[in-house]
């Protein structure tokens, strides 16, 4: 469930990067949200009469994901179709980060096969995601689209998705708030459609799906495991776009991926 004083403390960030001063006249924003956290984590007297008879409290546990999805997983197209949908649904209302929302054109959900063996994740849209409502569809989304050709592979047979489905305003990185409020959904996502292979595109994507804060320059290239997927990291397009020397390296990175996938360049027509 959303922890209200989270969701307390991140409208009033987005309220303050949106140049709102103040809530009311006179009232700053920091204070009169100081006061509504405050007044969200004074204990009420039964609690304090709980709390005087437990054991003192201990940080809250950094976020693990589950070892492997706890749900069956979903055996037609159409049940998976229609799970999808859902979650699709609850996105495009969504109203958890404030400033997204108030500055989003639509959500950008995910496109591909339901069934993928390999899905592609990146960080948040862009500009021409928030037009279209399609995950890499601008320029860093053509070159995807060739790397993905290169594999012998096509848009359809694999499932693109991001970390965020509404657009950071100037294209800034998520905060971490707006990545674990949106988490829930990818994590959606990736259930349902169980691929065997994720490809994270970029330094966030990796660090947000695997809770690893490595340079890509380290990571990439390697094999990690997410719930029993195997998870190959390597550059954005969008870096490959300004630095097209290292398309070499994505390239090595996703034969690596194919060796392992089991797909044969030489022979696959
Ligand atoms: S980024 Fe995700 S969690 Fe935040 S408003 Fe958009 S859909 Fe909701």
């Amino acid at each position: 469930m959303a922890d209200p004083r989270r969701i307390a403390r991140q409208r009033l960030e987005s309220l303050q990067r949106a140049g709102v001063k103040s809530l009311k006249k006179g009232k700053p924003v920091a204070k009169a949200a100081s006061a509504k956290v405050a007044a969200a984590e004074k204990p009420s007297p039964a609690t304090t009469a709980r709390q005087a008879n437990s054991p003192a409290p201990t940080a809250a546990p950094a976020y693990v994901p589950p070892a492997a999805p706890t749900s069956p997983a979903l055996k037609t197209k159409a049940e998976r179709e229609a799970a999808l949908d859902v979650i699709r649904r609850q996105v495009a209302a969504c109203p958890r980060c404030p400033e997204l929302c108030a500055t989003r054109k639509q959500t950008v959900f995910g496109v591909g096969n339901s069934k993928a063996r390999l899905c592609f994740l990146g960080e948040a849209p862009g500009a021409d995601e928030d037009a279209q409502g399609e995950p890499f569809v601008g320029r860093a989304g053509q070159l995807l689209t060739k790397i993905i050709e290169a594999c012998t592979l096509k848009r359809e047979d694999v499932y693109i998705l991001n970390v965020l489905k509404c657009r950071p305003p100037n294209n800034r990185p998520p905060t971490p708030e707006e990545s674990a409020n949106c988490r829930e959904y990818l994590e959606g996502q990736l259930d349902i459609i169980r691929p065997e292979f994720i490809c994270c595109l970029g330094a966030t994507a990796a660090k947000q799906l695997l809770g690893l804060d490595i340079p890509i320059s380290k990571l990439r290239g390697t094999f990690q495991t997410y719930r029993g997927m195997r998870v190959m990291c390597t550059y954005h397009p969008a870096y490959l776009l300004r630095n097209p020397d290292a398309k070499r390296d994505v390239w090595e990175d996703m034969k690596k991926l194919l060796r392992e996938m089991g797909i044969e360049l030489d022979k696959k027509g």
